[in-house]
């Protein structure tokens, strides 16, 4: 089956926008995923086609309807009922590569992208959607968070990436590590050169090195994912250096 994925939004138009290039477009163009983006002005029953209104309890801006957007979901989850319905909001749980990997796996996503000030919470809740953030940031609707998401998520279907690049090794892979930093031509440039190491030949040390360099990384630019990484080697009793 190929992996679906559904995207609510009232601005069709923005999908699939930069995924429908490179590997993401190739891959589209492909058949190893499906995009559908369906225009939650569609759902709506006046005929201004109305999707918002005042907050209850007043204060700025304006809220999405939960009648409109249930019916958009309705027909959503229709297409794809097996596939997790995501709210995308600040107010989420972050996405990481955990989350990415996991909805990877599955079979595909339903993406509901807000506007405005966000969307009433009874549809949030009666729709049991998750909630996830792209960042503690505040974006101007969820359309640029989904991209993001549907980046990571394609990438690592079956037969996208290729040999080219390994899921396992780079950062955020299972190790829970940032990635070593990486050198190309010419060996030297601007007076800098190239770790002597890379240029030895020398496989065991090149890993080595890479390892040494990954780690230092993680504790010093994000101490958080360190002590998880240290957390998980305590766990499965392996001996830190
Ligand atoms: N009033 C909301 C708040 O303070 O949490 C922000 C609303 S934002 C201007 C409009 C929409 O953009 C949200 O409903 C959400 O769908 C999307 N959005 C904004 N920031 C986001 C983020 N960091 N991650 C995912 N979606 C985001």
């Amino acid at each position: 089956m190929t992996w679906q994925a559904n995207i609510l939004t009232l601005f069709p138009e923005m999908f699939p926008g930069p995924l429908g290039l490179s590997l993401a477009g190739r891959a589209l163009r492909e058949g190893r995923w499906g995009l559908r983006a369906m225009d939650i002005r569609g759902f709506a029953t006046d005929r201004h086609r109305t999707v918002d209104d005042t907050p209850f309890g007043g204060g700025a801006g304006m809220v999405m309807r939960p009648d409109v957007l249930d019916a958009a979901c309705a027909a959503a989850v229709a297409e794809s009922p097996a596939a997790p319905l995501v709210y995308l909001t600040p107010r989420g749980r972050l996405l990481d590569q955990a989350l990415v990997r996991d909805l990877a796996a599955g079979p595909g996503v339903v993406l509901l992208c807000g506007r405005y000030e966000g969307v009433d919470q009874r549809v949030i809740e009666a729709r049991g959607m998750v909630e996830v953030s792209a960042g503690d940031v505040v974006l101007s609707g969820g359309e640029p968070a989904a991209l993001l998401l549907l980046d990571a998520c394609v990438r690592l279907l079956p037969g996208v990436m290729g040999a080219a690049a390994s899921a396992e090794e780079e950062s955020h892979g299972t190790e829970g590590l940032l990635e070593y930093p990486h050198y190309t031509r010419p060996a030297e440039w601007q007076g800098r050169a190239v770790p002597p190491v890379l240029l030895s030949g020398h496989h065991a040390e090149v890993a080595r090195w890479r390892r040494t360099e990954a780690e230092a990384a993680t504790r010093a630019r994000r101490p958080d994912l360190w002590d998880r990484h240290l957390r998980r080697r305590a766990e499965s009793h392996e001996p830190a250096e």
